[in-house]
């Protein structure tokens, strides 16, 4: 029998800020149907009419576009079996819910919320589960007609077939089995007529021939819900994946408690979408060896689900960071400095109108620091050395540095030989600095340490022999002058 293609989707619900969760799903999703050669499909689930909007599904869209996760069928690209927002397919799911109810299979409900709680609050007085009585099932034509002329306006409810095995197997969790009787009639279509998630999705995914839905591990408890809907319409079910929820460093779920939480925020802060890829993929999946930096086309070809762990994932900022730096190192200085643009206006360093020239010493200062940087924020706090002139020693021991008794010998023979300098680039200061240790007989920690103190006012940074051609000898010297007679 010929291998049935393989069909995934993401199906985000356009609320609020795309989380990481959300991309992680997405990602699974996407990976599943490059490696397999299958469909990816993106559907907008805005059923939530109060919740949804359309600037939060443009940031779905965006943040998938950044992260490099297009969809072959979906909103905005089409194809076979469209629409791909819920809001448009709504005559698809009252059709739907018109045959289950002529089958029997689903019902009028009228009953009120209050009606609802209370029957609720009486069975978990009797200590039994709290599900609807299916009351409403058993109503007479005319028992309906009053309750209509009453005002009421009635929900559509499934009825869930009693004393069954509800069986899953799951390709993350394996073997899953839910009673039926511990389901309850529930609602598919609310009193103002729109569907309920769970019983759109079931006739999305079946209609968009969904073969495997690959989501969050929160949703396992719809499930059931879903199979039996499949069931009742006769529908073919897909296979499901539920990946492990993403918990912080507490162990506790990921929420804003822990940080950002939502892609939006992680790219203004300057992350970049290929360490965001490689640590969301790693969110769950697990390759084989020990390797840990991958591009997006070398998790395809690892990636399968069967190292897609059950245990919950848990969210590690500084294994985000370490990713990150790795990326920032290998990324050219210009797109680093794009990055990090935002955070420089805000710190008052540059403006959109900088000149050629300062743009090109800009990208210099990058390279001179971008190794110590984990995102493109940082690199505003580290750009600080090359825009304050004016700064106060950071430490007593860096106080100490200054008040060795080599040091004004050190400084007024480096600022001669500055002076003289006629090219002043990274070869000549070089030349410089090694020809003071020679001259007076220091250790490098003597000659460079002092300079290196009154020059920034910390002890470690990025080499002299960088920081001092973007300063220029001017702005050298006379910031080693202003330390040396603010401290010595
Ligand atoms: N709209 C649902 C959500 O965003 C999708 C769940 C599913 O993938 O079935 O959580």
């Amino acid at each position: 029998m010929e291998q049935q293609p393989i069909r995934v989707r993401f199906a985000p619900s356009p609320t609020g800020p795309f989380h990481i969760g959300g991309a992680r799903s997405a990602l699974f999703n996407w990976l599943l149907a490059k490696k397999l050669g299958g469909t990816f499909v993106l559907r907008i689930e805005d059923t939530d009419l109060v919740r949804s909007s359309r600037e939060s599904e443009e940031n779905i869209k965006e943040a998938l576009h950044w992260l490099g996760l297009s969809w072959d069928e979906g909103i905005d690209v089409g194809g076979p079996y469209g629409p791909y927002r819920q809001t448009e397919r709504f005559p698809i799911y009252k059709e739907y819910a018109e045959k289950l109810l002529a089958s029997g299979q689903a019902y009028y409900c009228y009953c009120t919320d209050e009606e609802l709680e209370a029957e609720r609050q009486a069975k978990l007085a009797k200590g039994e589960m709290p599900i609807y009585s299916g009351k409403c099932r058993h109503l007479s034509e005319q028992e309906k007609a009053k309750l209509v002329a009453e005002g009421r306006k009635p929900t559509i409810r499934f009825h869930v077939p009693l004393d069954q095995q509800i069986v899953l197997q799951d390709l993350v969790r394996g073997l899953v089995s839910f009673e039926s009787n511990g389901v309850g009639d529930f609602v598919i279509v609310k009193s103002d007529g729109i569907p309920v998630y769970n019983f759109a999705v079931v006739l999305d995914d079946s209609l968009m021939k969904i073969t495997h839905v690959i989501r969050a591990e929160e949703h396992l408890s719809n499930t059931p819900r879903q199979i039996v809907l499949y069931q009742a319409l006769g529908l073919p079910i897909p296979k499901f994946g539920h990946i492990s929820l993403i918990l912080g460093k507490d162990r506790t779920k990921m929420s804003k408690r822990h940080g950002a939480t939502s892609v939006q925020q992680y790219k203004d802060l300057g992350y970049l979408p290929e360490a965001i890829d490689n640590f969301l993929a790693l969110l769950g999946w697990a390759p084989s060896g020990e390797q840990e930096i991958f591009s997006l086309e070398e998790i395809t070809k690892q990636f399968s689900m069967e190292h897609v762990a059950k245990n919950p994932a848990v969210f590690d900022i500084d294994k985000l960071n370490w990713i990150n730096a790795h990326y920032i190192r290998q990324a050219t200085s210009e797109r680093v400095l794009e990055l990090a643009w935002p955070h420089l206006v805000k710190a008052g360093y540059v403006d959109d109108d900088v000149t050629e020239d300062k743009r090109a010493w800009l990208v210099k200062v990058t390279t001179a620091l971008k190794g110590y940087i984990s995102y493109g924020a940082e690199l505003a706090d580290h750009m600080a050395l090359f825009f304050e002139d004016e700064f106060t020693l950071e430490t007593e021991e860096a106080k100490a540095v200054l008040q060795h008794e080599s040091v004004p010998k050190v400084i007024q023979l480096f600022e001669e030989k500055l002076t003289a300098l006629e090219v002043v680039d990274e070869a000549a200061v070089k030349g410089i600095m090694k020809s003071l240790t020679k001259e007076l007989k220091l250790g490098g920690k003597y000659v460079y340490m002092p300079i290196r103190v009154a020059l920034t006012g910390k002890m470690h940074g990025p080499e002299l022999i960088e920081i001092i051609p973007l300063l220029g000898v001017e702005r050298t010297l006379t910031r080693i002058k202003q330390t040396l007679a603010k401290y010595i």
